[in-house]
């Protein structure tokens, strides 16, 4: 584990996060919807994380288990965010690109695999998921 920090586009909301080096992808349409391409994450319980400017954050109820925060100002995506009731409630799927080192970071894994857009593809030996693999683990 290792402190990290970052901010958005525009300075407003910086981020502190105590994090492992496991960055996983994911291909869904809302995740390419929300970044332009694929959401490149890093995993954070709600502890290991902190913001300055956090009256700066906006945060999009993408789908009813989860938010999706970003800068009001500069429009940077940050994290995604579960807000259902449970073990997982409050952990954090960090932007990776909002942190000024990525040193050691590592992509290990990517879902939705079938649902990437095909003008590329990441490089590696990945742990692919497809939609309907990462639906049915979800029961759903
Ligand atoms: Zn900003
Ligand atoms: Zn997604």
């Amino acid at each position: 584990m290792k402190e990290r920090s970052g901010n958005c586009l525009c300075g407003a909301v910086k981020v502190t996060a105590t994090l492992g080096d496991e960055v996983h992808a994911c291909h869904c349409r809302m995740c390419q919807r929300w970044t332009g391409s694929a959401l490149l994450s890093i995993e954070a319980p709600a502890d290991a994380v902190s913001f300055d400017g956090a009256e700066n954050i906006s945060c999009h109820a993408s789908s009813p288990w989860a938010e999706r925060g970003f800068c009001k100002i500069c429009g940077s995506g940050l994290f995604y965010r579960v807000t259902a009731p449970g073990p997982h409630e409050g952990k954090h799927y960090l932007a990776v690109a909002i942190f000024d080192d990525t040193d050691g970071m590592k992509l290990v894994g990517e879902i939705f695999h079938d649902r990437r857009l095909g003008v590329f593809e990441y490089a590696g030996n990945t742990h692919k998921k497809t939609e309907a693999q990462v639906l049915a683990e979800l029961g759903g």
